[in-house]
């Protein structure tokens, strides 16, 4: 079914980071279209990971325009965006992390799905240098220059900015300018995909995850994007039986016709161990 809902429709990408080159191949594939680009659409107007235009919105939103604009612009009624999202882990306190969203909108069956890589996978980072040694450093964590660097003059201050550095020359000149002007320098990564090849593998992660989720269709109404959209606790302990944290079960539900399906143990374990119980083990 979901094959045939895509095959031979064209689809476009709104990418302008070449992130087409990991996301197109997969979704042509597996889906059956045909995957274009369009040539004018400017991302960067929705905000830029290097601050100087503010991303305005959630990345869930930012995507969902993307398309809607690319749509608009095209004349495609097939459209995927991909959003990055940089910072500290949500559970893993001051680890950093690249979220990555990717929206597909089909306006033609009036449907959108979405999908979400988190990794630790990342050399997202940033600090004020003040010698060239320190920067070295810095480039080397960063993996640089198999990953490029951004050279400004604070945080958040754009007076001086060179994007997209690959090289040692390049980073050198950079460094002096910038500490001849403002006699302050601030490094970063550039989380351009283009730029950032762990990015790219995240950004290619979601993709696979997006396929996974077109692939599974509602048994009731076979429209695709069937999955969990709640996990309720309550596994029993398997000393006292009493309820965990733990994942008792499942629910999946259809966005279309809004069909249920419960699927318990989905962790393969019908009991807890009690080193999680709260009552074995407050
Ligand atoms: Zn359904
Ligand atoms: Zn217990």
């Amino acid at each position: 079914m979901s094959r045939s809902l895509f095959s031979g429709r064209r689809l476009c990408i709104t990418t302008k980071h070449g992130k087409e080159s990991v996301i197109g191949p997969v979704l042509e594939q597996s889906l059956g279209v045909e995957c274009i680009v369009p040539e004018s659409f400017d991302t960067d107007q929705l905000g830029t990971f290097s601050g100087e235009i503010e991303r305005k919105g959630t990345p869930i939103e930012t995507v969902r325009e993307k398309c809607l604009r690319a749509m608009k612009e095209t004349g495609c009624d097939l459209a995927v965006a991909s959003e990055g999202s940089f910072g500290s882990h949500p559970t893993l306190f001051f680890v950093p992390a690249d979220e990555e969203f990717l929206l597909l909108v089909d306006a033609k069956n009036d449907f959108e799905i979405i999908a979400r890589h988190l990794t630790t996978e990342t050399n997202f980072a940033g600090e004020k240098v003040t010698s060239w040694e320190a920067l070295k450093v810095f480039a080397d964590k960063a993996k640089f220059p198999d990953n490029a660097l951004i050279v400004k003059n604070a945080e958040k201050d754009w007076k001086f900015l060179q994007k997209g550095i690959q090289n040692e020359a390049e980073l050198r000149q950079a460094f002096e300018e910038c500490k001849n002007l403002h006699s302050s320098v601030f490094v970063e990564t550039d989380m351009r995909a283009m730029l950032n090849p762990m990015r790219m593998n995240a950004i290619a992660k979601a993709t696979e995850e997006l396929v996974r989720k077109i692939e599974s269709e509602c048994p009731n109404c076979e429209m695709p994007g069937f999955d969990v959209v709640e996990h309720q606790a309550g596994l029993p302990c398997s000393n006292c039986s009493m309820p965990t944290k733990s994942t008792l079960q499942d629910i999946y539900r259809c966005a279309h016709c809004h069909f249920e399906k419960i699927e318990k143990f989905p962790r393969g374990k019908d009991q807890e161990d009690p080193m999680y119980c709260d009552f074995c083990n407050p």
